[in-house]
């Protein structure tokens, strides 16, 4: 989608910190983090929302799932603990629709989220 922010990362049109790439995904670092570790996760494919995707291609979002620990794991978060969000439509904040998982980390985190 040419009016995409995140397939005009996955393009190369807007630069990013990628921390791993796969030939359908892609991870990066959110540009105002929220904790130590928090790195976005998204497919190279454009899906509005983590419903889309599932609705759509489920083995995707498995690998996207697959993809977030994989994430954890590298940024040393994966046995301390770690949240993966879906932030879905305007009341929960999703402000980017090209679905992405945050995998957060690094801190303690509340709960509930705010
Ligand atoms: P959400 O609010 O769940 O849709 O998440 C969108 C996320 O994208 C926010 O956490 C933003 O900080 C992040 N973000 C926006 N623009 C960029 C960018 N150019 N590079 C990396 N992360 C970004
Ligand atoms: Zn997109």
């Amino acid at each position: 989608m040419t009016d995409c922010l995140f397939c005009k990362i996955i393009a190369g049109d807007i630069p990013a910190k990628v921390v791993r790439e796969t030939d359908r995904t892609l991870a990066f670092r959110d540009i105002n983090p929220q904790a130590p570790t928090h790195v976005l996760v998204i497919p190279k494919g454009h899906h509005r929302d983590v419903a889309a995707l599932a609705a759509t291609d489920a083995e995707l979002l498995a690998a996207l799932l697959l993809e977030a620990h994989e994430v954890a794991a590298a940024e040393g978060v994966a046995e301390t603990g770690y949240r993966v969000v879906f932030n879905t439509g305007p009341q929960a904040g999703q402000t980017v629709f090209h679905v992405h998982a945050h995998v957060l980390g690094g801190r303690d985190l509340r709960w509930p989220p705010g």
